[in-house]
């Protein structure tokens, strides 16, 4: 097997996609709460700011200061409570935008952002590139260590099948925080490791 089909094989082996059933406007906000922020934090808080409210015009009647309150564990509390306000805003009456560019629109969402509420929420196949994708991506060598988010984006495409792309945030953000983790990955347990480029450079 080449190493694209091996990373194919890991990630088909080890993870399954999976439509999120639930509320797409609530995904949403969940994905702005995300950024920069742990996964546990991200659940917790979400919880808690949806018990105050649910919809975008229950958002746009809460007081920016309550949800600044209650976000405020999570990292860039008081941009993104801004950026929910706004964003509850712009979605009154309306269902979440299920294209790149529509979503783009929306104050505060970027391509990442995008494309995981397009994967999760609405099934499309998209390469969402967050820090741990972009990280694993260049580790092994598939994009060049210079390259912007854009263009880890844009290789992934290229490299695999448009089937799997989906499969790519899903599986390679688990391996990234397991496995390929930011300070210390654990190369002795990686299967990748007979053609990842930095276990060639640092640890042989
Ligand atoms: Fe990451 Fe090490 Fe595996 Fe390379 S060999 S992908 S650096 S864990």
């Amino acid at each position: 097997m080449n190493k694209i089909e091996t990373i194919l094989d890991y990630l088909k082996r080890n993870f399954s996609e999976h439509i999120y059933s639930g509320d797409k406007f609530k995904l949403l906000i969940s994905t702005v709460l995300s950024q920069r922020t742990r996964d546990e934090t991200t659940e917790r808080v979400s919880k808690e700011l949806f018990e105050k409210a649910e919809t975008p015009q229950e958002f746009v009647d809460l007081d920016v200061k309550e949800i600044e309150r209650t976000i405020k564990p999570i990292g860039f509390y008081h941009n993104k409570a801004k950026y929910i306000k706004e964003i509850s805003k712009e979605l009154v009456g309306k269902k979440v935008p299920d294209t790149l560019k529509e979503l783009t629109k929306l104050p505060g969402i970027g391509r990442k952002t995008a494309n995981i509420v397009l994967s999760y929420g609405f099934g499309k196949s998209t390469v969402a590139v967050d820090t741990h994708v972009e990280r694993v991506s260049k580790r092994i060598g598939l994009v060049g260590k210079d390259k912007s988010v854009y263009d880890v984006e844009k290789k992934l495409e290229e490299l695999f099948p448009k089937e799997y792309w989906r499969l790519i945030n899903l599986g390679l953000v688990r391996f990234g925080k397991t496995i390929c983790k930011p300070r210390n990955p654990l190369c002795n347990k990686c299967n990748f490791s007979s053609f990842c480029e930095y276990y060639k450079e640092v640890r042989q």
